[in-house]
């Protein structure tokens, strides 16, 4: 691993942002029951259907490309959302198929299977191979970096151990790794359900900015790299993206930071090693 890396076009740090599109998956795949409850239902559908046009059009505003991390089953419930997110210039990542985590799957068959079958989905309705993947509830299996490298796989996006990118080694080449950490997540701060319990209460967003940016600050002292990662139906309320549009204004302020989406930072990462 590197000790720092030499970003783009000089830049003294570099930034990521990518938001994981959850919908209604993560509720129906912690239990299927909940797939007949209008509330939870509903809390999903928040993301794909109201968070994610909000946070278009933020992104817009400061021309800001990030990755729409995309369960398969999404992907097919959603095809206009996932299709003006790709029109819009963003990258579109795997996220796996009903959000199911690899290190509770029976083994590296079902696992394979599930990201085949999550792969045609993007083939067919968005007619692009996804090459980022973030594993959902960042809980990968022992299998899951050689079998994305299998299939093609630039990167992965979730493992918690560095602050700056590096490569996890498997039989079939290298697979990038963009480390996050659960501080950088939104979910922790705003994700809420009463039944079942879920989540740690509803956090200020103020509160929030002030640890993302000195989470930032913290990167761009050093030379590092800023990942953030956010869920449109957590992050997409409107007091929420006016956070992380100060949060956005705060960082382009800086002039020498490189935003890019995660793939640009995975390809540069290989290009500069
Ligand atoms: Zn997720």
């Amino acid at each position: 691993m590197s000790e720092s890396i030499r970003w783009k076009n000089g830049a003294r740090c570099a930034v990521a942002l990518s938001f994981d599109v959850d919908g209604e998956s993560p509720w129906i795949h912690r239990d299927p029951a909940l797939a007949e409850r209008p509330l939870h239902m509903g809390m999903g559908a928040y993301g794909p259907k109201t968070g994610m046009p909000r946070i278009m059009r933020v992104l817009d505003r400061y021309d800001v490309k990030v990755c729409f991390f995309i369960p398969g089953w999404i992907v097919e419930r959603y095809p206009d959302m996932a299709r003006e997110a790709l029109r819009r210039g963003h990258e579109i990542g795997h996220h796996g198929y009903l959000h199911e985590k690899p290190f509770f799957l029976s083994g590296r068959e079902e696992e394979e299977a599930l990201l085949v079958k999550s792969l045609d989905i993007f083939q067919s309705v968005l007619g692009v191979r996804p090459r980022g993947s973030r594993s959902p509830s960042c809980d990968p299996s022992k299998h899951t970096m050689e079998l994305l490298r299998k299939h093609g796989f630039v990167y992965h996006s979730n493992v918690m151990d560095t602050d700056l990118p590096y490569c996890h080694k498997t039989p079939y080449g290298e697979l990038v790794e963009l480390p996050t950490s659960w501080v950088n997540n939104d979910w922790v701060y705003f994700g809420f359900s009463a039944v079942p319990p879920v989540g740690n209460g509803i956090w200020s967003q103020e509160d929030v900015f002030e640890i993302w940016k000195e989470e930032f600050e913290g990167a761009y002292e050093e030379g590092g790299f800023f990942n953030l990662m956010g869920h449109p139906q957590v992050i997409g309320r409107p007091s929420r993206m006016r956070m992380v549009e100060r949060l956005i204004q705060h960082i382009l302020a800086k002039k020498d930071v490189w935003i890019a989406p995660p793939i640009e930072v995975a390809e540069h990462y290989l290009s500069q090693r």
